[in-house]
């Protein structure tokens, strides 16, 4: 197919020497996108491939990652090309194998999420936009912490739940709770940290060595406690993992309160992607974070 044929030139100019593809692989892929490992000249590639319209996400996957790999506080793959063509868009990285979770490797995650939480911005935001699954994600900068998660993440969802025909109960309340959202961040001055942005279990893994690995980032600045959160959404990480992050760079008791206010907008871009159920862990996570202003 000359989709590959694009993609191995690519690789070559990337790498400034002529690469073949000698193996090409399918990986099972992830929730959005088709994936590939393939192999030439001894060296292996991750190849994850969408529909040509989808190369401004890959653009923003390969500058997030960039991003994270600038900060040298936590291992991700590094981005090697991305490109389109007619047949479709596609994102080249290094090729990392994976192995389980050891109780060391969590507390080695732990404290180097900590590490990367400690890198910051002067502003919440980032210079881009970029997905969240397959939603738009905005990135606006903004000094304003409330601000920006009020406008461009809770919002942005309902407004979108709205325009997904989401309307009544969800958005009434979702309105109310916008209002309210000061009264969660009383005493409390979140920083503009480097944040992964979408966190979960299927995100992080580690390598033969036992090094921590994080991928498939929805990278922009902003309170830590969002990543955090993410991560005790779908099952939640190992307490290891938590107890050396907290060692390492300790949480604010509010957190427990704010943690459904930054789930709940991956609670409604799950609505907005898949519908269904999440209309009513929605509504009940809204009535309850209501309850408690
Ligand atoms: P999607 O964007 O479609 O959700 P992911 O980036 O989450 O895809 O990748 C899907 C799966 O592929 C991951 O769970 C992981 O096991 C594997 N994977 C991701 N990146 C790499 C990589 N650089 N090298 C090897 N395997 C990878």
């Amino acid at each position: 197919m000359p989709i590959w044929d694009d993609i191995a030139q690519a690789i070559g100019e990337a790498i400034d020497a002529p690469f073949v593809i000698e193996s090409r692989r399918p990986s099972g892929g992830g929730c959005i996108n088709e994936a590939y490992r393939i192999q030439g000249k001894g060296l292996a590639y991750f190849v994850k491939l969408n529909a040509p319209g989808r190369r401004p996400m890959f653009e923003a996957e390969a500058a997030g990652l960039a991003e994270i790999a600038r900060s040298n506080t936590v291992r991700v793959p590094q981005p090697v090309c991305h490109g389109a063509g007619d047949e479709g868009s596609w994102l080249v990285l290094e090729c990392i194998e994976f192995r389980a979770a050891s109780n060391k490797g969590m507390r080695e995650l732990g404290r180097a999420l900590a590490r990367m939480h400690r890198a910051t911005a002067e502003r919440f935001g980032w210079r881009r936009d970029n997905t969240i699954g397959a939603t738009p994600q905005v990135n606006t900068p903004e000094a304003d912490w409330i601000a920006f998660w009020r406008s461009h993440r809770l919002g942005y969802q309902l407004r979108l739940a709205a325009a997904n025909g989401h309307r009544g109960r969800l958005l009434e309340s979702g309105e109310r709770l916008l209002e309210r959202l000061p009264a969660f961040f009383a005493g409390y001055a979140p920083r503009p940290s480097l944040l992964h942005g979408d966190l979960w279990s299927g995100n992080a893994g580690f390598t033969a060595e036992g090094t921590p690995v994080i991928f498939d980032p929805a990278v922009y600045y902003g309170d830590r406690e969002a990543d955090l959160a993410m991560t005790e959404l779908f099952g939640g990480f190992a307490p290891d993992f938590y107890a050396a992050y907290d060692e390492a760079y300790a949480l604010d008791p509010g957190y427990a309160r704010r943690k459904h206010l930054y789930n709940l907008y991956h609670v409604l871009n799950h609505l907005n992607l898949f519908g269904g159920g999440y209309r009513a862990r929605a509504e009940r996570m809204i009535a309850e974070l209501l309850a408690e202003v």
